[in-house]
């Protein structure tokens, strides 16, 4: 048997843990049990993946990720680790032949759905074999206030009963206090030893630019910043997914849509070839991205405004998984603060309340001056001390600037429309009333009588639009109906008596791209010369993938082959002390890849 670390260099290749890996991992192997937190692409598997193969017995994971499975097989496979997995979508010879592999002693790693624990067969199964240690990914997925409640997931508190001295440990990416605190307490984990990481994921850069034509805006980012490159764009209806990934096509940007109204046949095609292609976009509801661990995901792009920072964390979070540098992308607008505040006032007072709270973060994220990234740490309740250096507000700092009077004018001409004619009017019409325009709707209201009409001819359309959103993100304004009507609140009436001041932020202007920002990032450039060589190295991956269909990354992560291109090892064993090449790899690709470096 090996040590952990030996473990780490045979088998996955890599040099050294990653922070928090090696306490979790030996905590497990001597039979504790332990409730994980660490970000998207922290490196969770290994907890479980490392201790599975130091221990006796096999590994059982428990993943609601049924979809994933024959990769995360596949992956293990192709690294000489022995796994299987049982779901509903195999058939009943492939059933036999993993349930006997696992009573032989034969494998590993099991995969398991969990709806397989509730059918009296497979712990029957289980309890005939040895078992190393469970481990429960996806662990929030019990709790039921939640976004990915399984009602399966419940049962796995009896896994403690059934077989108390085997090791548990739960693993997940969703760190508030309170889902840490119900994952705790559902899946009897009180007395394990709980793990926290940072959530800190350096390599992500983070930029949030106001929204005026979003589709124009994410052309722009794609071609500047990430041409070539596979990403995930998130749009918040599923017309909406179509329309852009439509969109990027007729421009010629390989991108797939993907949302819970297409047939399942189709949905599984194109996560397939997210997965398996270099280089494709998916265009996605929400729906998409729980559990893909795709390493190479270069950016994720947000059209619509996140409900709340934790999905906007765990969304932006399926960027660069490998460690290289990748971006997170959000164009947001006053069209965005409208709909949630609209959305926000559906259900019951208590979802109200909380659903106003998610809101406000993540408002006060989109509005801040700060770093994006201390204010997110922050909300997880992690320290960062310094600002970043890497995102937007770092890099080029948002001016703020005294809006008071600016807001006493919008908010005085809501109050005016309300006291004096009993109306209420959408943004575009208090910005014509300020603006001193006498379109045909101000001339028939008769709005070019009222005495704030015309005031506000220092500043352009768009700024007045800045100004209203800010309001509402401050609440300062509120939404009333569909159609977005504003009308005042409790603290609308500080302002308005000068007891108030009201700082804004000086929106970007529409011509500013974001090309400067890109060049100030910390880029793992390839030498020069090694740039043919890391694209014959792709393109031999390509075709190996291709032919054992299994995704690109499966044979090594683009990590991997820049590291090896810039080495140029010609030896074996110089090969083999590249992080990623590990025993099995070195012995199965070695020879093709100084083959293809030779050629
Ligand atoms: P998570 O499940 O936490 O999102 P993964 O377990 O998928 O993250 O790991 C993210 C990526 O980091 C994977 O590609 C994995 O191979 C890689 N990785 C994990 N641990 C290490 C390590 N110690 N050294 C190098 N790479 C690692
Ligand atoms: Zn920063």
């Amino acid at each position: 048997m090996d040590t952990p670390t030996e473990a780490l260099h045979r088998v996955f290749g890599y040099d050294s843990f990653r922070a928090g890996q090696q306490e979790i991992i030996d905590h497990v192997v001597e039979g504790g049990d332990a409730l994980v937190l660490m970000p998207t692409g922290g490196g969770k598997s290994l907890c479980y993946q490392i201790p599975a193969l130091v221990r006796p017995g096999v590994g059982v994971v428990v993943s609601p990720l049924i979809a994933l499975m024959q990769d995360q097989v596949d992956a293990l496979t192709a690294l000489g680790v022995r796994a299987g997995f049982l779901n509903s979508t195999q058939d009943f010879d492939e059933r036999q032949r993993v349930e006997a592999a696992f009573l032989a002693g034969e494998l590993d790693l099991l995969y398991l759905a969990p709806e397989r624990l509730r059918v009296e067969a497979t712990l029957r199964l289980l309890a005939k074999g040895e078992i190393s240690l469970f481990a429960i990914d996806e662990a929030h997925c019990v709790s039921q206030w939640g976004h990915d409640f399984r009602p399966d997931y419940l049962a796995l508190s009896e896994l403690h009963e059934r077989w108390p001295e085997v090791p548990r440990i739960a693993l997940t990416a969703t760190a508030t206090p309170a889902t840490h605190a119900e994952i705790a307490s559902r899946l009897r984990l009180e007395k394990a030893r709980h793990f926290v990481a940072s959530f800190d994921r350096p390599n992500i850069h983070y930029r949030i630019t106001t929204k005026n034509e979003p589709k124009r805006q994410l052309l722009d980012f794609l071609r500047a910043e990430h041409p070539g490159d596979a990403g995930i764009v998130y749009c918040l209806s599923r017309s909406s997914v179509e329309k852009i990934a439509a969109y990027l096509v007729d421009n010629g940007i390989a991108a797939v849509p993907y949302h819970a109204g297409l047939d399942n046949r189709t949905r599984a095609a194109h996560q397939a070839r997210f997965l398996r292609e270099d280089g494709l976009i998916v265009v996605a509801t929400i729906a998409f991205g729980m559990g893909i661990d795709k390493p190479d995901v270069r950016f994720v792009a947000h059209l619509d405004l996140p409900k709340s920072v934790e999905g906007y964390y765990q969304e932006t979070g399926r960027a660069g998984r490998d460690g290289l540098p990748a971006t997170a992308w959000m164009a947001y607008g006053l069209h965005d603060v409208v709909q949630h505040r609209r959305l926000a006032m559906e259900g019951d007072d208590a979802h109200r309340r909380r659903q106003v709270l998610h809101l406000d973060a993540m408002l006060a994220l989109c509005e801040t001056v700060e770093c994006r990234r201390v204010m997110l740490l922050d909300y997880f309740g992690q320290e960062h001390s310094k600002p970043c250096g890497n995102c937007d507000t770092c890099q080029a700092p948002p001016e703020s600037w005294d809006g008071t009077v600016p807001a006493q004018k919008v908010l005085s001409t809501v109050l005016r429309l309300r006291r004096e004619r009993g109306q209420k009017f959408g943004v575009g019409q208090i910005a014509d009333i300020l603006l001193g325009k006498k379109t045909a709707k101000v001339l028939q209201h008769g709005h070019d009588s009222l005495s704030v009409f015309g005031v506000g001819a220092d500043l352009g359309n768009t700024e007045w639009h800045g100004v209203v959103r800010q309001l509402l993100a401050q609440g300062l304004l509120a939404v009333e109906s569909d159609y977005g009507a504003l009308v005042l609140t409790d603290a609308s009436a500080e302002v308005l008596r000068g007891q108030r001041e009201v700082r804004l932020r000086r929106d970007a202007p529409r011509t500013a791209r974001a090309k400067t920002a890109a060049k100030d990032r910390p880029v793992v450039e390839l030498p020069a010369a090694a740039e043919p060589v890391f694209e014959r190295l792709r393109a031999w991956r390509a075709a190996t993938a291709k032919e054992q269909g299994v995704p690109a990354y499966v044979i090594f992560h683009d990590a991997t082959l820049r590291e090896i291109a810039t080495l140029s090892p010609s030896t074996l064993a110089e090969l083999g002390t590249v992080s990623g090449v590990g025993e099995n790899k070195l012995a199965k690709y070695g020879d093709q890849v100084l083959e293809t470096l030779a050629s």
